[in-house]
């Protein structure tokens, strides 16, 4: 029996735009309840929507970004939706025309790169939140009530929960990247429900199982396990009862219960015609202008995936590096404006991710806003590259340039920092480093096993008695000479 899963994604954006989709209230996670709602987005009678330009906008550059065809023209659709927190009854979507569809989005993944087609991108509008159970009644918070949300779709070319779990996390990097939301998980600002069914071979034959989709998941995790999940119930139930397969058994919506680790069934899957969807008479369609399409595309940056591939193959950083210097859009642009300021690539890479981004995420902020100058993080690349500070020495200076304005050579003179190339004072150091450590240079000498961690013990030892002031070469050298001394 050969088990190959398809899944395909639906992703839900909140773009982060000033105000709602349909109404000028403000868009706020933090107001008070029913605070940010007017006549609009409550739904009443004789109210009617106005379009948000800039939530088209963004719409539309993401559309581009996935290399989809954009509509020149576009309608609104009613979607209906019978639940308390959306009180029109509707949902204002997108259906026959959408915004976006066609298009492609490139991954790496560790079997290489894949291309996967988006099926389409189209506007629409967030419900509210209903919080159940307070006492005996449900209570409704209509604040999220017609945010904007793009809603994306992938055509089934994910084939297994680490694919999907990539394509999720680069999905994010990308909306993040353009600057169209903030995706934040935790805020619900990026919703995924992956479509998973299985196509299993046996006896000579394919059986495909019902297709599951599992609602609203808030983080990568969850995606990962909620398809794990699914692939195995499913081929479970299908040996349990052969007619278990599309067609025979209806589709199904799941939801995913991370606490218990399984995925629940809510209900049958509504067909399209369930939704009862027709024009919204209250808007107009939009026509898209080649001048509006021009607008977009020369807006639209490097994109993550290509801008990660060019800092492995033009700067020779590793992928792993290159990944987390490009995961935020401002940082990588610092990156680069830091090597333009003269700064060695290597020695740039590896501060960037061992000491700038470390500092940013203790203050929970970004490297940008470190406060220290291009021009700062440029010099300490460089007193790093000339052998002037080590750089353990140099991850130390670093926090202390977030306090001082002060040139980084300044303040590495003022700290004792500058690296130490006496001899005499390095074979100290050294001496000292052996003297205290009887058992790591016992080993270094005559325990074959252990040779080289404890040589590296001492050397570590050496730096420590420093203050990470010693040139680790140079210690590196008259450790061998001390140690091929002592061999006799
Ligand atoms: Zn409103
Ligand atoms: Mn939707």
């Amino acid at each position: 029996m050969q088990i190959r899963p398809i899944i395909g994604m639906e992703i839900h954006v909140q773009l982060a735009t000033r105000t709602k989709m349909f109404c000028g209230c403000a868009v706020r996670q933090d107001a008070p309840p029913n605070s940010s709602v007017c006549e609009v987005c409550l739904g009443q009678p004789g109210s009617l929507p106005v379009i948000n330009r800039q939530a088209f906008r963004l719409a539309m550059l993401t559309g581009l970004a996935l290399n989809c065809r954009i509509a020149s023209h576009t309608k609104w659709d009613r979607k209906s939706y019978y639940y308390p927190d959306l009180p029109k009854n509707y949902q204002i979507s997108q259906y026959d025309l959408p915004l976006a569809a066609g298009g492609l989005f490139e991954i790496d993944t560790p079997q290489g790169a894949r291309s996967l087609r988006i099926r389409r991108a189209h506007l629409e509008e967030d419900a509210g939140k209903n919080f159940h159970d307070v006492g005996d009644c449900t209570l409704v918070d209509l604040n999220r009530a017609g945010t904007p949300l793009l809603e994306i779709v992938t055509e089934p070319d994910l084939s297994s929960a680490e694919e999907a779990y990539i394509f999720c996390t680069e999905l994010q990097r990308l909306v993040v990247h353009l600057g169209v939301s903030e995706a934040n998980m935790q805020k619900g600002q990026m919703r995924f429900e992956p479509n998973v069914n299985v196509a299993i071979e046996a006896d000579g034959q394919e059986y495909r199982t019902p297709i599951a989709e599992v609602k609203n998941l808030n983080s990568f995790r969850s995606v990962r396990q909620a398809i794990e999940y699914e692939v195995a119930r499913q081929t479970a139930a299908w040996q349990e009862d052969h007619d278990y397969q599309i067609g025979k058994r209806p589709n199904e919506n799941r939801g995913w219960d991370a606490e218990r680790g399984v995925s629940d069934f809510q209900r049958g899957k509504e067909a399209a015609h369930d939704y009862r969807y027709f024009p919204d008479p209250d808007l107009v369609p939009v026509d898209v202008t080649e001048a509006m399409l021009a607008e977009a595309r020369a807006s639209l940056p490097e994109l993550p995936v290509a801008r990660r591939r060019r800092f492995v193959t033009e700067y020779g950083l590793s992928i792993k590096d290159a990944e987390t210097i490009v995961d935020h859009r401002a940082t990588a642009e610092l990156f680069e404006r830091v090597v333009a300021a003269g700064a060695p690539v290597e020695v740039a890479g590896k501060q960037f991710v061992n000491a700038w981004l470390k500092l940013a995420n203790d203050r929970a902020c970004a490297v940008t806003d470190l406060g220290v100058s291009e021009t700062g993080l440029a010099e300490l690349a460089k007193l790093v590259a000339e052998g002037t500070v080590s750089r353990t020495a140099a991850t130390t200076l670093a926090e202390a340039m977030l306090s001082r304005p002060d040139p980084p050579r300044r303040i590495a003179e003022e700290l004792g920092l500058l690296q130490v190339r006496d001899t005499d004072a390095t074979a100290r150091w050294v001496e000292e480093a052996f003297a205290a450590n009887d058992k790591a240079v016992r080993d270094a000498l005559a325990n074959p096993k252990k040779m080289q961690a404890a040589t590296g013990f001492l050397r570590g030892q050496v730096m420590k008695i420093s203050g990470g002031k010693a040139d680790p070469s140079l210690v590196g050298r008259l450790i061998e000479e001390r140690l091929s001394a002592l061999r006799g």
